[in-house]
């Protein structure tokens, strides 16, 4: 059987080397996927170094840049953890949800 070649993480330094690829266009305005998450992100603007990726990635467009800082519309954030993930500074931490 063939092995599986291992994928490499590719890191993105800021928005600007990320590739032309489709993002998500808009909010789901009729599915609040905010009531998903049990885990919520939360961003340590102090450490944010404003590039934009956590923005780029965000498949729920839950992320908009006020003032050129990220700020994250719990509404409609699902708590994928994917901008997490993606962050390059490592400054969104993923926390359990507060009811
Ligand atoms: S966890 Fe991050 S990437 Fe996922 S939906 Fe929420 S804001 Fe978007
Ligand atoms: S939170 Fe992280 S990914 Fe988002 S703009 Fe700041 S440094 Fe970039």
């Amino acid at each position: 059987m063939k092995q599986k070649k291992k994928a490499e993480k590719i890191i993105f330094e800021s928005e600007k080397d990320v590739p032309l690829m489709p993002i998500s266009l808009g909010p789901m305005l009729w599915n609040r996927t905010g009531a998903w998450r049990n885990i919520r992100p939360e961003i340590n603007l102090t450490e944010c170094i404003q590039c934009g990726i956590c923005w780029k990635f965000c498949p729920d467009v839950a992320i908009a840049i006020e003032n050129e800082f990220p700020v994250i519309d719990y509404d409609y954030c699902k708590g994928c953890g994917i901008c997490a993930e993606e962050c390059p500074t490592k400054c969104i931490a993923m926390v359990e949800e507060r009811k």
